[in-house]
């Protein structure tokens, strides 16, 4: 992929629009504490990966910590896509920090992760984060997120 030809990785920034954020902020509530899982399409232009579109697959882990997405549901889904395959969304139940599993399947796949979680704040209002990720040269990068929504954060109503 593209941005492992980015000489700066730090300087990536991942974009993704309000109804893309929307869609996976709606299925991670509608499965909570269940972790989800589904796969970015995108492009990659002058150091901004843009997430296009996102397509949810079942995740087949029978843990409730960990997501699991079979090569035929992967396969299914690029066939499908409009775009190019981009990498990988996952929730978890408390926050957006990748697991020593998630890191070893970063270093292995080398493309885009987006985490996201939903958290109780002070008030009591459900609060779902996103943060992106990716590996490269042996070192975790927490990539910029933009897009036309505050903070990566949302409340859920
Ligand atoms: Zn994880």
């Amino acid at each position: 992929m593209d941005l492992l030809k980015a000489e700066n990785v730090q300087d990536v920034s991942i974009v993704i629009d309000e109804t893309e954020f929307n869609k996976i902020k709606d299925y991670t509530a509608a499965c909570y504490p269940r972790e989800v899982s589904a796969l970015l399409f995108g492009i990659f232009l002058n150091c901004k990966g843009f997430i296009r579109e996102i397509i949810i697959v079942p995740n087949l882990s029978r843990s409730q910590n960990q997501f699991q997405i079979s090569t035929e549901n992967k396969e299914k889904a690029v066939l499908k896509a409009n775009h190019p395959y981009f990498g990988v969304y996952h929730s978890h139940i408390n926050d957006t920090e990748p697991s020593q599993n998630d890191i070893n399947e970063m270093k292995k796949l080398r493309n885009i992760w987006l985490i996201g979680s939903l958290n109780k704040n002070q008030n009591k209002i459900t609060v779902f984060k996103l943060n992106a990720y990716c590996h490269n040269n042996n070192k975790l990068f927490n990539l910029k997120l933009e897009g036309n929504h505050a903070n990566n954060a949302d409340t859920i109503a």
